[in-house]
């Protein structure tokens, strides 16, 4: 649970403690999810009228593909996390690190904080392991596990046939 009612807030904190699935629909089309859910804990706070103070933490696994060799990976990420909001109209309202609640809302939802802090807190690229040998840019093999025999530097031309020859292939 990620919504509070803004009327309880502003009589008493609120502990934090709640999941973003990967499957809610705050997530855009190009963002990177995490495998399940990103774990959000911390404590939300009425700091004046109509603003409000989150301190916590995000913790996930990002789900995504190793950059050499194309495999799926999960990254574990952890970050903390600190969110202020404010009701539009407000003298913070002009500040982008602010965010904005609307006057008519009866709940205040961490859901799109959340999701924003998580695609700051994400690696842009990962690995599969720190020596991950990728795939072969001659022939397309996992050189993780075959070695081909071919050597980096022979040929160029080659190189993104047989990436799209690969990532053409059905999975066997
Ligand atoms: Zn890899
Ligand atoms: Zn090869």
């Amino acid at each position: 649970m990620l919504s509070f009612d803004i009327r309880s807030l502003e009589s008493q904190p609120a502990q934090v403690e709640g999941d973003l699935v990967a499957t809610d629909p705050v997530w855009e089309e190009a963002d990177g999810r995490p495998d399940a859910a990103v774990h959000v804990t911390g404590r939300l706070s009425a700091v004046g009228a109509n603003r409000f103070y989150f301190s916590g933490r995000l913790e996930g696994a990002l789900a995504t593909e190793c950059r050499r060799c194309l495999k799926a990976i999960t990254v574990p990420v952890a970050d903390d996390a600190h969110f202020f909001f404010a009701e539009a109209g407000a003298d913070e309202a002009d500040d982008p690190e602010v965010f904005l609640i609307d006057p008519r809302d009866a709940q205040l939802d961490l859901r799109p904080a959340v999701r924003e802090q998580w695609l700051l807190a994400v690696p842009s690229w990962s690995l599969c392991r720190e020596d991950c040998q990728g795939l072969c840019p001659q022939c397309g093999v996992d050189r993780n596990v075959t070695d081909c025999g071919h050597r980096p530097g022979a040929t160029t031309d080659s190189r993104w046939d047989a990436l799209k020859a690969l990532k053409g292939q059905p999975e066997s």
